[in-house]
């Protein structure tokens, strides 16, 4: 694996965009105490995803932003980017060049991106796992870490060996899988609880289930009765209009043939005044 390039900007002491050219062979970085050499080391590990703030010699993770100077501001975020070379492939990834980035804004805000594309952590650690390369890999050696794989427990140098043996993937998926496995033990059990809670109320359900079934069929004859009333009604009172319209037709005949009688009397009536006065004139 070819690192090529490390770009920084607004990394700890590097508040300018600094690149760092990486010529094949080996590269030494000289300077005075203080002057920043760890900080690229650091800065390395951190876009690898280094997590540990401490391990990075800070105490917060905005420490990793230029903090500014008595000549200078402090900034609002730090970008680090590593370039690998990948044309024989060695990482996972469709690409002959690969660019990883980390970003940390002073908001808290933060980022990982492949090839410019933001992705996850997990993307980051994946892409480099089995490469030897990574926050914890046998390729970065800080200061004291050989005494460290000397002396310490056997655990943690079995995990170095186990990088360079290219078995973690396989430990991590297999470390994922119990994960997801005792995930879904958890939801198998959460869902037999509910089960037989299911079960529980199955009889007050059925109960209830048969009333309602009930009500239905009960709502369905009244339905049924209540139309058919409806119908008989209809037909009653048609029946009786027709009545009410026959008897309405008697009784205008009826009051015809009255009128006619009554005219008749009226004429009479006057008939018989007008003779009565005749009458009486005559005498
Ligand atoms: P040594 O040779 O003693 O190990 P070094 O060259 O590795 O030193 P580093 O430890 O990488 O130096 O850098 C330390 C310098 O980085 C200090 O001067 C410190 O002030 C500066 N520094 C660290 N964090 C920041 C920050 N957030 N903003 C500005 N400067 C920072």
């Amino acid at each position: 694996m070819y690192l090529k390039r490390l770009e920084l900007q607004g990394f700890k002491s590097f508040a300018d965009k600094t690149v760092l050219e990486f010529m094949p062979g080996i590269t030494s970085v000289i300077g005075p105490n203080g002057s920043g050499k760890s900080n690229i080391s650091d800065s390395i590990r951190w876009v690898l995803g280094e997590q540990s703030i401490k391990s990075l010699r800070g105490s917060k993770s905005l420490d990793i932003i230029f903090a500014g100077t008595q000549n200078r501001k402090s900034l609002g975020f730090a970008e680090a980017s590593l370039i690998f070379d990948n044309t024989d492939g060695a990482l996972p990834i469709e690409y002959t060049e690969v660019t990883v980035t980390r970003k940390i804004y002073r908001s808290g805000e933060t980022g990982y991106y492949i090839n410019k594309v933001p992705c996850r952590l997990k993307d980051v650690l994946e892409l480099f796992m089995d490469t030897g390369i990574g926050k914890d890999g046998y390729s970065i050696i800080g200061q004291g870490k050989i005494d460290e794989i000397l002396s310490n427990k056997s655990e943690d140098r079995r995990h170095i060996f186990e990088e360079a043996a290219g078995i973690v993937k396989y430990r991590a998926r297999k470390e994922e899988s119990e994960k997801k496995l005792e995930h879904t033990k958890l939801n198998l059990l959460r869902i037999n609880d509910i089960l037989s809670e299911i079960e529980t109320n199955m009889e007050p359900l059925k109960g209830q289930a048969e009333k309602a079934k009930k009500y239905l069929n009960l709502r369905e004859e009244l339905k049924s009765i209540e139309v058919g009333l409806f119908i008989y009604n209809i037909e009653k009172y048609k029946n009786n209009l027709k009545e009410l319209i026959k008897d309405d037709e008697v009784y205008k005949a009826q009051y015809n043939e009255e009128e006619g009688r009554l005219e008749r009397i009226k004429a009479l009536k006057e008939e018989l005044k007008e003779r009565y006065r005749q009458h009486y004139k005559a005498d």
